[in-house]
């Protein structure tokens, strides 16, 4: 319920407000970089304005003298008056002193701080008035603060973006890592194929072109391994434990900030090779396994054990785990199986025949799973990409995507696209299979129909329709189905825990709980084929969570995620009237592999930026910091 309200207007509004506080929601009233809301008319909003200055005087970097000096003036002003020192001036002076730090800033924090001070004095001067003369000290409320941007908004970990990225402007290699590991545990990984939702929301795009974030953070994660690598903090461990099941990035995430905190946690992972799908997906020439390795071994080094070749539901089971000893379970199985395509012979086990997770896990671990010259990919994703690209490396030379709606559609990177075709991939949009030919127990054809695009379906998306009588055969040597993945975490979950329809384990978004209360959950298995950034997200948000269980016996959301809830719900794209001081700029782009030369590899194909062009990138940076506090009820 909101009781009143200014954000994004220029003054109280009363109504309008864009979130509202339920019940369940710990917080009374919000300040933020827009205005107030409130839905609690007895918080002290005195109090509140000195928390949100002290807050914006700590957040200041200093580096321009408006808002170095302006947030020093309106914290003291403020502390003054709740102190009981204040005089009548000081609200006039606040007022004057905000509106220069507003106006003459040159990042948010200064452009931003002042509203929702601005916007407390200008609706309820009466209570400051009130404060001045009662010239009593002003009890302290509880409140808890969120610095954000834009870009850490986008971000499933929440990394300090404008942090780290500050950090490799004034090339503190050392300082950065540590800032993206605070939230984020392979900046190596993360810096070379994170999906960058970051970048699209960066304010930096709407003036020229999105700061290079993703690239920014290999660079620092390059640099540190230049440098022999991380170090990690000694620590005692306790005695409770907790089991993990997968090694890939949301399992190595809980298991990392576990044993930050001292926690021991056991992975039981069913491959020989730490990094899920990071590492049996994700192929070399975008990923080097080498990086993997290394952070995995990070996750070793804070006091993880990684026990390969353990498949759970039959090696070891979940029962099993707790006669063990383990006091809690984090379920990280991911979506291993490729999704049928509902094309007649696709069962029939052809030789030339293999869905696209298959195909990739066994290049992934050395082999030439398929051969020949022709091969069909089905699929517009990522993973359809993967498998063009490293069907090229194998040595087919007429490499084909096949895709049931337009490249428009295409849910695959514009870059990974771009790169396929740059290495001879062709493209065939509007056809969809149909029917798999064979000779002698092998693929020769593959059956498809033509398709015509109808009305938006469920995804958005223009639903694509066959084309009466249009059926056409292309031979081949292989067909890789790439249209999917799906779950099977039922198929060693303890009966009776909550599954859904597709599988995937049913959990609290927030603690990451399944219905039993010692089993915590996240990653692919629990959203479905998603993201690197999101299965690391959830695996730290999990470990948060079994530490509450195991040291209390249960566990539940935080202020602070409800703040995180009702922040991210106020994010909005940066626009290029925001930054008053910025001049124009050009990206800086890593140096990449021709495509002639890259095809007959593996090797990485992306190479990495300069200190020095990294120092210029992070340059760019528009540092679009502000702050939230919220009162706690
Ligand atoms: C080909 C491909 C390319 C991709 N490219 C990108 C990309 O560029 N960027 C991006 O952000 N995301 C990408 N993704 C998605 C990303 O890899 C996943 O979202 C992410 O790896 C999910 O992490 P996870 O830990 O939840 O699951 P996974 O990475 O799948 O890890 C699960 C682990 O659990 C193990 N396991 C499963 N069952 C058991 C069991 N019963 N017992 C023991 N161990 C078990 C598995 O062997 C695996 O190691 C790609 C995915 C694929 C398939």
């Amino acid at each position: 319920m909101t009781v009143f309200s200014t954000w994004g207007t220029d003054g109280p509004s009363g109504a309008g407000a864009p979130i509202s506080f339920s019940q369940d929601m710990p917080i009374r009233a919000l300040m933020g970089w827009s205005g107030l809301i409130i839905s609690d008319e007895s918080v002290d909003i005195v109090d509140m304005t000195r928390e949100y200055a002290a807050r914006a005087r700590a957040e200041s970097c200093g580096q321009c003298f408006p808002c170095r000096m302006g947030t020093e003036e309106m914290a003291e002003i403020m502390e003054r008056i709740c102190d009981g020192r204040g005089v009548m001036e000081d609200i006039d002076r606040l007022e004057a002193v905000a509106g220069y730090v507003h106006e003459s800033s040159r990042c948010d924090i200064g452009l931003t701080s002042p509203h929702p001070i601005l916007d407390a004095i200008y609706s309820f001067r009466d209570r400051f008035v009130e404060a001045i003369r009662e010239a009593k000290p002003v009890p302290r409320g509880e409140y808890v603060c969120q610095v954000t941007a834009p870009c850490i908004s986008a971000c499933p970990t929440r990394v300090n973006i404008p942090g780290y990225v500050e950090k490799i402007r004034m090339r503190h290699w050392d300082e950065a890592i540590k800032i993206v590991r605070d939230t984020c545990c392979m900046p190596g990984t993360i810096g070379r194929v994170c999906v960058k939702d970051c970048e699209f929301k960066c304010k930096r795009g709407a003036i020229d072109e999105p700061i290079a974030i993703r690239h920014l953070k290999r660079v620092a994660a390059d640099m540190e391994l230049k440098a022999g690598g991380a170090s990690v903090p000694e620590k005692p461990l306790k005695d409770e434990k907790a089991a993990i099941v997968g090694a890939g990035p949301a399992g190595l995430s809980c298991a990392y900030y576990l044993g930050l905190k001292g926690y021991r946690s056991t992975i039981f992972e069913a491959l020989p090779e730490p990094g899920g799908m990071a590492a049996v997906g994700i192929p070399d020439y975008r990923l080097p396994r080498d990086i993997l390795r290394g952070e995995a071994a990070m996750v070793e080094a804070v006091g993880a054990e990684i026990r390969y070749s353990v498949k759970v539901g039959e090696d070891i089971t979940i029962p099993q785990m707790l006669e063990q000893g383990y006091r809690a379970v984090f379920i990280a199985a991911g979506a291993p199986n490729s999704s049928a395509m509902g094309c007649e012979g696709e069962d029939a086990g052809y030789r030339g025949y293999m869905p696209g997770v298959e195909f990739l896990r066994k290049v992934a671990f050395g082999e030439k799973p398929l051969s020949g010259r022709k091969i069909l990919v089905i699929g517009g994703g990522n993973v359809a990409m993967d498998c063009v690209r490293s069907a090229r490396r194998l040595g087919f030379t007429d490499v084909n995507l096949l895709y049931r709606r337009t490249e428009k559609e295409m849910p695959a990177d514009p870059f990974e696209i771009a790169d396929s075709k740059d290495e001879g991939v062709k493209f065939h949009t509007l056809v969809a299979p149909v029917k798999i030919h064979a000779s002698g127990g092998r693929v020769t054809a593959l059956e498809c129909v033509r398709m015509i695009l109808g009305r938006p379906d469920a995804s958005g998306r223009r639903k694509p329709i066959p084309e009466e009588k249009s059926n056409f055969l292309m031979d081949c040597d292989a067909i890789v189905p790439a249209i999917g993945q799906s779950c099977e975490v039922d198929r060693f979950a303890p009966e009776g825990i909550g599954v859904n329809k597709n599988r995937t384990l049913a959990v609290d978004p927030v603690t990451m709980r399944s219905s039993v209360p010692y089993i915590f959950g996240g990653g692919d298995c629990v959203t479905g084929p998603s993201t690197l950034v999101a299965a690391l997200a959830a695996g730290r948000r999990a470990a948060r969570s079994i530490m509450d269980y195991l040291e209390t016996g249960d566990s539940a959301p935080r202020p602070e995620d409800w703040l995180d809830k009702a922040v991210s719900s106020l994010s909005r794209p940066g626009h290029s009237d925001d930054a008053p001081f910025a001049v124009l700029t050009h990206r800086h782009h890593p140096p990449m592999t021709d495509p002639e030369t890259r095809i007959h590899s593996f090797a990485e194909v992306e190479g990495c930026l300069s200190p020095a062009e990294a120092g210029q990138e992070a340059g760019r940076c528009l540092r679009c910091y502000r702050i939230a506090i919220a009162a706690l009820r």
